[in-house]
C-alpha cells in the first residue's frame, strides 16, 4: 500500500479511494468485498486509474482479468498501473502484457498449490501432522504430545458413544461441564463425530480421508476401539435415526399375556407402559403397569446385574460377538465391491443386463440380511466401563440424563417381561417382572 501511494505520488496522481481485501487469495475464488466496490466505482465513472502493487493482487485468473479488462475499456478507464510492471492498458501491448502477466500467475498459482499438495502428501506418509492453525482436541499446539486430561475425556467419550450414548446426549453434557472444543466454542454434533470417528485419537495418519499408516504420536484409543466407534455410527446411519426418548423403557417390556411389545402411553395422568390391540399393535389390550415403578424396579435389577459374577462370565462369551460383527462388515464390504464390479462389467458390456440382474440379487439380499444383522448385533463394546461399576452408577443414577440411562439398561437387558397385575394393587409386585438378560 505504502508503494502503491509512493507510485501515485511519482506520477501525480490523486488517491481518490483505497480498495484492501486482506489475506483473501484471488486465486481460491473468495468473495472480495473491495474488489467488487472497485468495480462498481470504475463502472459508474468515479474512477479513470487504477494503481496496482502486482497484477496478481487484481485478479489472477484469466477470464476475471478478460472482464476487469472489459469493464475498464467501457468505462474509459486507460490508466492501471502497477508498482512491479508498467501497464497501460489504452493499447494493445499493455492489454497483451496484462493477459501474458495474468496468464503467468494463474500458472504460477497452480505450481505453488501443487508445491504445497506434494508436501501435505509427504508429511501424511512420514506420519506427522499436518500444517493449520488449530490443535486437534487431545493434542498440545505441537500437535503430537497428548494432552492428558483431553484424552482421558476422549476415552470417556469414546465409551459412552459405545455404550449406546447419541453424540448428541454427549455434546449437551460437554458443553454442560464446560469444556470447549479447541476453537473455544461449545460442542456440536458434528465436531465430535469428527472426534471420535478421526484416526488421529487411535494413533493413525489420515490424508484425505484415507488411513496413510500410522503416526508419530501416541495413541489414545486403539484402533478396534476406532472401528467399533465407526460400525456404531454406520449401523446407526442405516437403521435411521429416532425421535428423543421420554419413556425409560421404550421397546424393552413384553406383555406377559400375548407377548407383545409394550408402548408408552399417551396418557397425561400418569406415566404408563400399556399393551396396544388394534391393527398397529396387534396386543391383546388387557395390560397395563405403571411407569414409575417398572423402571425403578428395572434400573436397580439392571445395576445389580452389573456387579454380578453370572455377568463378568458372560462377558467372556461377548466377545465373540464382536468378531461376528467385525465379521459381517468385512462381509459387506466384499459385497459392495462386488456389486460395484458387476456394474463395471455391465457397463462394459462384458456381460448382458439379464446376466447383471441375476448375478446382482443374491448378493444385494446378502447386503439387506448383513445391515438388518448389524442394526440388531449388540457387540461387546456396549458394556465398555460398566461391568462391575454398578454401585458407582447407583450413586449417580438421578443425575444421568434418560438417555444415558437408557442405554446403560440396553447394554445388560435383552426385555423385561411384564405379568398380569392384581386389580386395585396399590404398589407394583416385583413377582410381575421378568427380565431377560442379555448377558
Ligand atoms: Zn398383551
Amino acid at each position: 500500500m505504502e508503494d502503491c501511494r509512493k507510485l501515485a505520488a511519482e506520477r501525480g496522481w490523486t488517491v481518490g479511494e483505497e480498495y484492501v481485501d486482506n489475506d483473501l487469495s484471488a486465486f481460491k475464488g473468495n468473495a472480495r468485498p473491495e474488489y467488487q466496490r472497485m468495480l462498481g466505482d470504475l463502472a459508474s465513472g468515479h474512477r479513470d486509474g487504477v494503481l496496482i502493487y502486482n497484477l496478481d493482487r487484481l485478479t489472477r485468473q484469466p477470464m476475471e482479468l478478460e472482464q476487469f479488462v472489459q469493464l475498464c475499456e467501457r468505462a474509459g478507464v486507460s490508466q492501471v498501473a502497477t508498482v512491479t510492471a508498467d501497464i497501460d492498458m489504452g493499447n494493445d501491448d499493455g492489454l497483451f502484457m496484462a493477459r501474458l502477466l495474468a496468464a503467468f500467475a494463474a500458472k504460477e498459482s497452480a505450481r505453488k498449490s501443487a508445491r504445497i499438495k506434494r508436501k501435505a502428501l509427504q508429511l501424511a506418509e512420514q506420519g506427522k501432522p499436518h500444517g493449520g492453525p488449530l490443535r486437534p482436541f487431545g493434542f498440545e499446539d505441537d500437535k503430537v504430545s497428548v494432552r492428558s486430561d483431553e484424552a482421558e475425556l476422549i476415552r470417556t467419550l469414546v465409551a459412552r458413544f459405545l455404550a449406546g450414548e447419541s453424540a448428541r446426549s454427549l455434546c449437551t453434557w460437554l458443553n454442560e461441564e464446560g469444556i470447549a472444543t479447541v476453537a473455544g466454542g461449545p460442542w456440536m454434533t458434528t465436531t465430535l463425530r469428527q472426534v471420535l470417528r478421526s484416526g488421529r485419537i487411535a494413533g493413525l495418519r489420515e490424508h484425505k480421508g484415507e488411513i496413510v499408516g500410522p503416526a508419530v504420536w501416541e495413541a489414545i484409543i486403539t484402533p478396534e476401539q476406532r472401528q467399533q466407534v465407526l460400525n456404531r455410527m454406520e449401523a446407526k446411519r442405516v437403521s435411521g435415526t429416532r425421535s428423543p426418548r421420554r419413556y425409560l423403557l421404550s421397546g424393552l417390556l413384553r406383555c406377559g399375556r400375548c407377548g407383545n411389545r409394550l408402548f408408552s402411553s399417551l396418557r397425561v395422568d400418569t406415566r404408563r407402559y400399556v399393551c396396544h390391540s388394534g391393527p398397529d399393535h396387534g396386543g391383546c389390550g388387557r395390560l397395563t403397569i405403571v411407569a414409575g415403578p417398572v423402571e425403578e424396579w428395572i434400573s436397580a435389577a439392571v445395576l445389580h446385574r452389573l456387579d454380578t459374577p453370572e455377568l463378568a462370565d458372560a462377558l467372556a462369551g461377548r466377545r465373540a460377538a464382536d468378531e461376528r460383527q467385525n465379521e459381517l462388515w468385512a462381509a459387506l464390504e466384499a459385497d459392495k465391491d462386488l456389486l460395484q464390479e458387476f456394474a463395471l462389467m455391465a457397463s462394459s458390456r462384458a456381460i448382458g443386463i439379464a446376466e447383471w440382474k441375476t448375478a446382482r440379487e443374491p448378493v444385494e439380499a446378502r447386503i439387506r440380511r448383513a445391515e438388518q444383522q448389524l442394526a440388531h448385533l449388540s457387540g461387546t463394546s456396549q458394556l465398555e466401563g460398566l461391568v462391575g461399576a454398578g454401585r458407582e452408577l447407583r450413586e449417580r443414577w438421578d443425575g444421568l440424563n434418560l438417555e444415558r440411562q437408557a442405554a446403560i439398561v440396553k447394554a445388560v437387558l435383552d426385555y423385561a417381561t411384564v405379568g398380569p397385575g392384581t386389580r386395585g394393587a396399590r404398589s407394583l409386585d416385583p413377582s410381575r417382572l421378568i427380565p431377560t438378560w442379555r448377558l
